[in-house]
């Protein structure tokens, strides 16, 4: 019998597991520095998390959910992203009363039950921040110049920010009644999704991929351009501020989170470099969801990226290698395996990465030592053991020599 994957779910092996490591490894230390801390959530909720903060008409909730009933029949799903369950969270351990904001970040598998494609997997992982208890785009600039500032810590600097508001209650009914005016006689020409949407999510209409839509919805009225006062100061203040902090950025007025709860900022982030599936990262201020969840009416904010697209942006620039390690010993004889075990264990100590020989012909290991890349092969024999001396190879240059047992620890700390 041979198994393989499920269809849509990967194994990630080294070298590439060194992008991903990166990745997670400049995010942790870019949002510490913005005072953001680390949360770890269940990866399964009652299915009701999702359904009421993504809400019903969306694609997630409608078609991608891996939803089961457990053994005690109570319907929970895998989540698909990570938002609802840090609002749970936010929520259920009273995060509010503490003084804000709360700002948290995670990392994690997220599972949709999507068809696989480049780019789009069933299970992936994502990297989110939430931000809460901050009306001000002082927040919004904040968040969004620290996702710049990650991206570039991974050496992704040729993004594309895109940024719009999608309004309030005050104003999104009204934008919303124009874009009705707008797509009402041609609205049957759409694809039956968009049928659909527009009359109970009528926003994600803009943000339909069918190319057909696209072209028919050209010259839409835009919602940057009825925004109440209070979403206009607060959309000219946020872009204000990203010039202040030299955050690129473009508007694009298709840019939407199509529920109700989400409000105001919306961004996304691109690449040119992944094909159809092209955005690395996407977010917004969804300032009524905590309320949702029986929490006290708290502005928020947040972001989530999506790590499979920035490893295979990464790849792309420069294909993964292998830490190689520092010292290789070759040891001949039971003697020698474990004086080289001994000199392996002090030497990774003291910081270096050593790889012992595990006991095969010389040829063999050296060969090895070659293939991995080692930097010096270390040979230990019976006779270098009675002289208590080492030979050293500098397996790049080509040079060796013999060091005294024991210097070979200030030996290689030093070169
Ligand atoms: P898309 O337009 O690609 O379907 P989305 O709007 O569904 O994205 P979000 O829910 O905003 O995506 O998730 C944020 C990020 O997570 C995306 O920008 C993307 O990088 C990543 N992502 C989302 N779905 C998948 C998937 N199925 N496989 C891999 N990455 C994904
Ligand atoms: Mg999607």
């Amino acid at each position: 019998m041979k198994y393989s994957a499920p269809k849509g779910f990967q194994d990630i092996l080294p070298p590439e597991i060194s992008f991903w490591q990166r990745i997670e490894d400049s995010a942790r230390a870019v949002f510490a520095k913005y005072g953001f801390h680390e949360i770890r959530l269940p990866i399964i909720e009652s299915t009701d998390v999702f359904v009421r903060s993504i809400g019903e008409i969306t694609d997630i909730v409608e078609k991608e959910m891996y939803t089961f009933r457990d053994k005690g029949d109570r319907s929970v799903t895998l989540r698909p992203e990570g938002t609802a369950g840090a609002v749970r969270c936010f929520v259920e351990h009273g995060l509010h009363n503490l003084p804000s904001p709360q700002k948290f970040y995670y990392a994690g598998p997220m599972f949709r039950y999507e068809r696989p494609q480049k780019g789009r997997f069933r299970q992936f992982y994502q990297i989110g921040v939430e931000a809460f208890g901050v009306a001000q785009p002082t927040l919004d600039a904040e968040i969004i110049a620290m996702l710049n500032d990650f991206l570039n810590a991974i050496g992704l600097t040729n993004l594309n920010f895109e940024l719009n508001s999608i309004g309030c209650d005050a104003c999104r009914p009204v934008y919303k009644e124009a874009l009705q005016l707008f797509l009402k006689d041609k609205i049957t020409e759409f694809c039956p999704d968009c049928n659909r949407r527009y009359s109970t999510n009528i926003l994600r209409i803009l943000d339909c991929k069918v190319e057909k839509c696209v072209e028919l919805r050209g010259g839409a009225p835009a919602v940057s351009g009825h925004l109440c006062e209070h979403c206009r100061i607060h959309f000219d203040e946020l872009t204000a501020l990203l010039e202040a902090l030299d955050v690129p950025f473009s508007l694009n007025a298709n840019l939407v989170r199509g529920l109700d709860y989400y409000t105001k900022t919306t961004f996304e982030v691109t690449s040119e470099h992944l094909g159809a599936q092209k955005a690395v990262a996407a977010g917004g201020r969804y300032d009524k969801l905590v309320k949702v969840f029986g929490g006290p009416d708290t502005p928020a904010i947040g972001f989530a990226v999506g790590v499979e697209r920035l490893a295979a942006l990464l790849q792309e620039a420069s294909p993964a290698e292998q830490v190689a390690p520092k010292v290789f010993i070759a040891t001949l004889g039971k003697q020698a395996d474990t004086e080289g075990l001994r000199i392996a264990k002090a030497l990774r100590n003291n910081g270096l990465c050593t790889e012992p020989g595990y006991g095969a012909s010389l040829k063999s290991q050296l060969r090895r030592a070659d293939r991995i890349g080692a930097e010096y092969a270390l040979i230990i024999g019976e006779n270098e053991l009675s002289s208590g001396t080492a030979q050293w190879k500098n397996l790049k240059q080509g040079t060796q020599g013999e060091v005294a047992l024991k210097e070979v620890q200030s030996f290689f700390t030093k070169s």
